[in-house]
């Protein structure tokens, strides 16, 4: 077999011919041939890692050919440097195309070797398929190479040696495959003395291959032809720049591809420090949404209106203009979490806060939940009546029926309103201006709204000031005073019952009633207190009328709905009793109906306790609250005290008539005994004597009177009744109360008729 001028026969041609026996290999060029083999085999190796660690595809690509680029030249320059290598005593010339050709096949079965190292996981058939593509690539660009020498010498090649060298070649490709994608992945010293010692054996196969595929070669000069020295050039010098060039291109790609992993690297922390800064930056958030708004109604909250509210004021402040700083309490929402439960009241949290929302003009106005049943909204004025109409356009809004629990609840809102600059330049200043007006239209009846002024920061100031008083009039028990209201028995005509009303005699102000300090009391923490001196003075003057004969007079005495939160009240209630040496028969507790709103399961487990010990038990102010019959039943109940506001207007209201017949009926059904309230007038009187009413107590009858007054008054009502029907000559009248310095309208003896007289008159 003849090929490119070189045969493959296993005999030399028999018609003669000299055998070129004294070939030799030039040992620095082969070890040079080795020397690059190996760098070639490492380049191969490192890259083929880069392959694996590429991510991209265009990079992986792109490193796919500088891989092959590298195995290829490094092949075909240990090729190259071997022929250089071979020393015959006959000149030796290579053919440039032929020589080209080799090297482009070697390309080939490198770039088919970087194929298959830049599968993830190649299958063994894809292994042993590439190791014999690749083995017999090289052989074939040997065997090329090897076909660009030509000489005067005919070249035969043993087909024993051939085979061994293609196999060697197969083998070499298959140990390079496999290693490089073992190799593919680690790290550390280990793996860079792998990579090496892999070097090492793939160089060492590669040259093996070359040199035993010069060993199958022979050279028969034909006869005739003389050997001749081979013609003088310098094999050693190529072979050294070859190898120069070839180490310097396959380091530069080494180090491409190892700067090339070092900025992939750096790109990965960087990617890994970004994304570590993305979650940073979303905790950084869901931080700042947890402190700053409000996860029920995803309003913000004090924090984060505290924030705005300051950045807005300096704002107005440089630029100009107003902003208008409304406080919001939704009137009796306690009532709504009290009876319908928690999940009720969040509900109709949610609503309301969407009906502010929706009630507010533009995106620059704020709404805030400050915790509880507490708004605040912040508004951009022109001018201060603005402010009126968005409070009153929220007011409205509210009034919408909204459903909840199965229910139709129309809620209401009391709102208080400070405006910049005028009431003040500071956001804390602004804000407590704003609570200040809220408390105002509390006062005022609810569901209203009030404008800061400066009388409110007096009243305020004035009220501290009583807080202060309060508190050492209770320790040094001096000052608080006791005045009893008589309640009449209408079918006796008698006087059984007094209230305990407390008024303070205070320094300055003089004679102050309830109104003006019971709120403060219940504010600070005193009530308790102060109920509980209420109730050893009540249980110490009852001990002292029985002395003076009336033995049979009870006495109510009036409890705060905070007290009714206190499991030890009905302790109190004994030991007062007790050390006063009065029967608890002759006591009566006046609680109201929305002390009874709160938690009523305990509620009812202190009032069953108290009733235990033998005192009655009256609903007070009722009709003003929540008037349930569902509660009524269930209380262990004696009296019920129709609120005054049901009276005042009788005879002129025929409503207020109809109510107040009802509720005497219902009490009755329900084996209440009624006590009419603020009955002032002796049209109001008849009208309740006729409904059948119990008991009556009023101005008609009597004001609250101190205990020194009390026994003629008491004479004179019970004598008036034995002698002339109760006329309004009878009335008794307590000066001091028409003395009382209270702003609050409708103080005792402002609203009393005419026909008020003084005792013994
Ligand atoms: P209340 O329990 O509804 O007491 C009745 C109030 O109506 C008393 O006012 C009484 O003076 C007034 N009044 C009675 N008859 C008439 C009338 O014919 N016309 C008018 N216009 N008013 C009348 P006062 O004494 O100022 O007490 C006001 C409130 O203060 C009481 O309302 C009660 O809720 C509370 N209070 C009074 N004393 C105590 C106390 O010792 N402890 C507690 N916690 N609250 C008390
Ligand atoms: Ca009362
Ligand atoms: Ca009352």
């Amino acid at each position: 077999m003849a090929w490119l001028g070189w045969h493959l026969s296993s005999e030399l041609p028999a018609s003669g011919g000299q055998v070129i026996l004294n070939c030799s290999h030039d040992p620095v060029l082969v070890l040079l041939a080795y020397l690059v083999a190996c760098a070639a085999s490492f380049a191969t190796l490192d890259i083929a890692e880069r392959v694996g660690y590429a991510e991209d595809p265009r990079s992986q690509r792109r490193w796919r050919w500088v891989g092959a680029g590298c195995l290829a030249g490094g092949i075909w320059a240990m090729h190259f440097i071997g022929m250089l290598a071979f020393q015959a005593p006959i000149p030796l010339h290579y053919d440039l195309s032929i020589t080209l050709l080799s090297l482009l096949i070697a390309f080939v079965a490198a770039f088919l070797a970087m194929d298959t190292l830049s599968h993830a996981e190649p299958r063994p058939w894809q292994y042993v398929s590439a190791s014999i593509g690749v083995g017999i690539g090289i052989a074939t660009m040997h065997y090329v190479g090897m076909a660009a020498m030509s000489s005067s010498a005919h070249t035969y090649f043993a087909p024993g040696p051939f085979a061994v060298s293609v196999i060697i070649a197969i083998l070499a490709s298959a140990v390079a495959l496999l290693l490089s994608h073992c190799l593919r992945t680690g790290s550390g010293m280990l793996h860079q003395l792998l990579k090496y010692a892999t070097s090492l054996l793939l160089g060492g196969g590669i040259v093996s291959m070359h040199l035993t595929g010069m060993w199958a070669m022979t050279l028969v000069l034909p006869e005739g032809v003389p050997a001749s020295l081979s013609e003088p050039n310098n094999p050693l010098q190529l072979g050294v720049t070859i190898t120069v060039i070839t180490l310097l291109v396959i380091g530069s790609s080494v180090s491409a591809a190892l700067a090339d992993r070092k900025l992939q690297h750096k790109e990965r922390d960087l990617c890994r420090v970004n994304a570590l800064l993305c979650q940073l930056d979303q905790a950084r958030q869901s931080l700042q949404q947890v402190a700053h708004y409000d996860p029920l109604t995803n309003l913000i909250n004090r924090r984060g209106f505290n924030q705005i509210f300051a950045e807005k004021l300096a704002e107005k402040t440089a630029q100009g203009g107003k902003l208008a700083i409304m406080f919001l309490d939704i009137d009796h929402f306690k009532r709504i979490n009290d009876s319908l439960g928690h999940d009720a009241g969040d509900n109709l949290l949610r609503v309301i806060a969407g009906h502010i929302k929706s009630s507010i003009r533009s995106h620059d106005d704020v709404v805030a939940r400050f915790g509880g049943d507490e708004f605040c909204v912040l508004v951009n004025l022109l001018d201060r009546d603005e402010a009126q109409q968005v409070a009153e356009r929220i007011m409205q809004k509210m009034k919408a029926p909204i459903e909840l629990a199965g229910r139709r609840m129309v809620m209401t809102t009391s709102i208080g309103i400070s405006v910049f600059p005028e009431d003040g330049q500071h956001c804390e200043e602004l804000l407590k201006h704003a609570d200040l007006a809220l408390y105002q239209a509390k006062a005022n009846g609810r569901n209203g709204l009030h404008f800061f002024n400066e009388q409110l920061k007096t009243q305020a100031t004035v009220a501290l000031q009583l807080e202060e008083e309060l508190r050492n009039a209770l320790r040094d028990n001096s000052g608080l005073l006791l005045y009893y209201q008589p309640i009449y028995d209408l079918r006796t005509g008698q006087v059984t019952k007094l209230e305990a009303l407390i008024r303070w005699q205070h320094p300055t102000h003089g004679v102050l009633a309830p109104d003006r300090f019971i709120a403060i009391a219940e504010a600070n923490g005193l009530i308790a207190e102060l109920d509980n001196w209420v109730l050893r003075k009540a249980c110490a003057d009852l001990a002292e009328l029985s002395q003076q004969g009336c033995d049979s007079l009870k006495i109510a005495v009036n409890c705060s709905p905070l007290n009714l939160a206190r499991p030890e009240l009905a302790d109190e209630i004994e030991q007062a009793l007790r050390s006063a040496g009065v029967a608890a028969q002759r006591l009566e507790l006046e609680v109201t109906e929305n002390a009874l709103m709160g938690n009523l399961t305990n509620t009812l487990v202190l009032l069953k306790q108290i009733r235990a010990l033998g005192v009655s038990l009256s609903i007070d102010d009722f009709g003003t609250g929540y008037s349930s019959l569902a509660y009524l039943k269930r209380l262990p109940l004696n009296t019920l005290k129709i609120d005054r506001s049901f009276i005042q207007d009788i005879p002129d209201s025929t409503q207020d008539m109809e109510i107040v017949q009802a509720i005497i009926v219902m009490a009755h059904t329900l084996q209440l005994q009624v006590v009419t309230e603020g009955v002032e007038t002796f049209e109001q009187y008849r009208f309740l004597e006729r409904l059948g009413c119990d008991f009556i107590q009023g101005y008609l009858m009597s004001c609250p009177v101190p205990l020194a007054e009390l026994r003629p008054t008491l004479n004179e009502l019970n004598q008036r009744h034995l002698s002339h029907p109760v006329s309004p000559l009878s009335l008794v009248r307590d000066t001091d109360e028409s003395r009382l310095p209270g702003p609050f309208p409708g103080s005792p003896g402002h609203r009393a008729s005419a026909s008020i007289v003084r005792p013994g008159h």
